[in-house]
């Protein structure tokens, strides 16, 4: 048997999970938070994730350690190239030869939403499927492509950036520097500035009252989500569309909506081909997806048979 820890950073908290895997069971033992107190900068922030590795390490001995980051780093060298969302100067820091120094654990690191893919792909609504795309909407949109169980990273190592495609070229500016991109037209803040509330979870509940605006919020969303997916099954092909993050709280809301695009969009294989569904895993899906890369990374085998 053996042990592996995922830390899921967030900007308000720190979430983890381990994992412990016996030949093709596994079994979830710790799911568990502390706050990030980002605002502190990098150098606290990896302070408190190295504190919590040696405190489990020493209660639980692991193996291996990843950390799944809400942002673009260096896969050389574990350098975090862009944080959008935390605050402090995290362009350019070491994250990952900080964190080996203070723990002398084996650390590798994933991209949060490809975290949640894995997760998903391997112990979620995609088990079972060799070919899998995620979307996980939030104040950011995510995504992610599993095949065979892994991650599918490309000659850049970063694939899987399926809402940083280009869908309305005239459209409104990216966080990532284009135009037009999913997400900026189906954000947490481009369904509420529609909807006109403060939140989609406001949005949710007027258009659950029969709110027109609120109800066309979800309706543009789930049309620009829709030839999103249509455009990834027509180079991808994957058995099975995930849908999953805050937003996607919003269900069939969102989900039917993103079909029926889909469908429109579709004319060279039937509907039937086109599976899209939330996800199925709680909030610690990312933490989950980060003890599975740590142990991808120490070669495991991601084929479980036995999930408790
Ligand atoms: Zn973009």
């Amino acid at each position: 048997m053996k042990r592996f820890l995922g830390v899921d950073l967030g900007g308000t908290n720190i979430k983890y999970a381990v994992i412990e895997i016996d030949g093709t069971s596994i079994k979830e033992v710790v799911k568990d938070q502390i706050s990030t107190e980002a605002k502190n900068g990098p150098d606290h922030v990896t302070d408190r994730i190295a504190t919590l590795i040696k405190k489990i390490d020493g209660e639980m001995p692991i193996v291996g350690v990843a950390v799944a980051v809400p942002g673009i780093f260096n896969h050389d060298t574990g350098e975090i190239l862009l944080f959008p969302n935390l605050p402090g100067a995290w362009e350019n820091y070491p994250f990952t030869k900080k964190l080996r120094e203070a723990t002398r654990k084996s650390i590798a690191l994933i991209n949060d939403a490809r975290a949640f893919c894995l997760a998903e792909s391997t112990l979620g609504a995609g088990r079972g499927h060799r070919y899998v795309a995620c979307i996980v909407m939030g104040t950011g949109v995510g995504g992610g492509l599993v095949i065979d169980g892994k991650v599918h990273e490309g000659a850049t190592r970063g694939a899987g950036e399926i809402a940083h495609q280009v869908v309305a070229p005239d459209g409104p500016v990216c966080g990532c520097g284009t135009r037009g991109c999913v997400e900026a037209l189906t954000s947490s803040a481009a369904i509420s500035e529609m909807a006109g509330t403060n939140t989609p979870e406001e949005a949710y509940e007027r258009a659950k009252a029969g709110d027109e605006n609120a109800i066309a919020a979800f309706r543009s969303a789930g049309k620009w989500l829709g030839i999103a997916l249509a455009n990834v099954n027509a180079v991808f092909s994957p058995e099975i569309f995930i849908v999953g993050g805050g937003v996607a709280q919003a269900g069939d809301l969102v989900l039917d909506f993103i079909r029926a695009e889909l469908h429109e969009r579709n004319h060279l294989w039937p509907n039937s081909a086109f599976k899209v569904v939330p996800a199925q895993l709680s909030f610690f899906a990312g933490a989950t997806g980060a003890a599975l890369k740590a142990a991808a990374a120490a070669g495991t085998q991601l084929s479980f048979t036995s999930i408790t």
